[in-house]
């Protein structure tokens, strides 16, 4: 539908004129996310400031009119494309930093401002704020409080939950809230925070957030270890994470990956390797090379076939060649590609990986393995051609599901569920638990205007 000129005259009001488009050419751009999935937005919002949002809320209530919040839309689940139309909410032109109290170790920030401007400032006293996601230079922080966005450091400084002080966001009721406090303790009250971060947009648009950074580290250590087998690949990812060098980056790449970054690229990677960990080791300049010998005593296990350390700047780069080729690899494999970033307890990998070889054998779909194994959350690649294989690969996607749960793990580690799994939700999470989650949707946004139909199953509404 479109939207009558009397509301959108109302939207003029609580925004600005240069703020609200309506044509339609300018409307389709923002129906998409990285999902490839595509919905026009009725109208597209492009706010400067939380009053007007607080104003547009309360019109959207009013006409019980969808309204889904969008930072940049590299969401890879489509949770920023507005399925039943209605309004997108951009959050592009807040892009202001608002204080940056470098003595407290803080940053405090407007929704849209990028992940890689939080880390250009925090860097110029020498901190920065641990969530990392390879998108980082294109997405809003927004964006990664609303997904609990993360990257390889997660391992050893958390996702978006373990860094953020306190939001501000206006709930789907039209209510500005506050969460958290400018310090690092804190216990009273509930932890809306935590709540709120990982919500999907699904319970309120956060307006601003006070980040929590750390001190850069002094020296960072890249080590390249080739193994035998996947196996042990795990067994010393469990060795490394048992000493007390945690480490700033622990990440894996399995034997298909391997075979496809041989065959692209011109790479040597020794023919009898068939996993692959890239790990990083940060601290002190005095201690750094204490750590770093520890992790490698722990890496160089039986069936190691070659580790090495980078030396310097241009070796690192290097060494992580290697993993910087998988990706326009993968997608000179096949046509499609569903990538999913489902996690286990990281002693289950072994048990994850041989049945995800079984059921590519089964369903006769490529699967490559590779991410974080620190955490125990792999990027898990179907890669097939849907003119063909299309039932297959969902047939495959199911037990890949299905698997992770049966190993205690989790369908999303960090790039969430918008409505690519949201109809997988209910296998993970139980009907009392479940229910719970949908009243308190119900508290924050009663008339079910907040990206509908996304993220918990029967969220659904539907407006004419
Ligand atoms: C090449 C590439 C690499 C990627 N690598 C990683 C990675 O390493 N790790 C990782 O975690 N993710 C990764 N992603 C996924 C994606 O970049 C992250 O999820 C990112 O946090 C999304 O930010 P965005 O600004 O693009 O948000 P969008 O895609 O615009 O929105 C995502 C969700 O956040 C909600 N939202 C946005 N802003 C707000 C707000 N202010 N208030 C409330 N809700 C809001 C939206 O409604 C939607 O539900 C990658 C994506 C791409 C394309």
């Amino acid at each position: 539908m479109t939207l009558d000129s009397s509301i959108i005259s109302k939207f003029i009001d609580a925004c600005g004129k240069n703020s609200v488009l309506a044509d339609q050419d300018e409307r389709w751009v923002y129906g998409y996310d990285n999902s490839k999935q595509h919905a026009c937005p009725d109208l597209v919002l492009l706010p400067q400031q939380h009053e007007q949002i607080l104003q547009a809320v309360k019109i959207c209530n009013e006409y019980k009119i969808p309204l889904t919040t969008r930072g940049r839309g590299t969401g890879t689940t489509g949770a920023a494309v507005p399925i039943q139309a209605g309004v997108i909410l951009s959050t592009e032109r807040m892009n202001q930093v608002l204080e940056f109290d470098n003595k407290n170790r803080n940053i405090r920030v407007e929704p849209g401002v990028l992940n890689v401007e939080v880390q250009k400032h925090a860097a110029e006293k020498n901190l920065f704020w641990p969530p990392d996601p390879s998108s980082a230079d294109y997405c809003s922080i927004g964006g990664n409080l609303a997904c609990n966005a993360a990257g390889p450091r997660a391992v050893k400084y958390g996702t978006c939950r373990e860094n953020t002080l306190s939001l501000t966001a206006i709930t789907g009721a039209g209510e500005a809230i506050h969460t958290g406090s400018a310090t690092t303790k804190g216990v009273v009250g509930l932890d809306l925070t935590r709540l709120l971060i990982g919500s999907e947009g699904i319970l309120g648009i956060i307006t601003e957030a006070r980040l929590k950074l750390s001190p850069k580290p002094e020296c960072i250590n890249t080590i390249r270890a080739l193994y035998k087998n996947s196996n042990i690949a795990i067994e010393a990812v469990v060795n490394i994470l048992a000493q007390s060098a945690l480490p700033y980056a622990l990440e894996f790449i399995d034997s298909g990956s391997l075979n496809l970054i041989r065959n692209n690229s011109s790479l040597e990677l020794d023919r009898e390797a068939r996993a692959m960990l890239m790990i990083e080791v940060d601290g002190l300049n005095e201690n750094i090379q204490s750590s770093t010998q520890a992790v490698l005593s722990a890496a160089n296990i039986v069936g190691c076939i070659e580790i090495q350390t980078a030396a310097d700047e241009q070796q690192k780069t290097q060494l992580w060649a290697a993993r910087k080729a998988l990706s326009p690899a993968l997608r000179s494999f096949a046509p499609n590609k569903i990538n999913e970033d489902v996690v286990v307890p990281v002693t289950q990998l072994p048990t994850l990986l041989t049945e995800l070889e079984k059921l590519s054998k089964k369903y006769d779909i490529a699967i490559f393995n590779f991410g974080h194994a620190g955490n125990g959350n792999l990027h898990v690649n179907l890669l097939y051609d849907a003119t063909k294989q299309e039932e297959p690969a969902r047939n495959c996607l199911n037990d890949v599901f299905e698997l992770t749960l049966k190993l205690g793990g989790t369908l999303s580690g960090e790039h969430g569920v918008g409505i690519a799994k949201r109809d997988y939700v209910s296998q993970e999470i139980d009907a009392t638990t479940l229910s719970l989650m949908l009243k308190i949707k119900q508290q924050f946004d009663p008339n079910n205007i907040l990206n509908p139909g996304k993220t918990l199953p029967s969220t659904g509404m539907h407006y004419n």
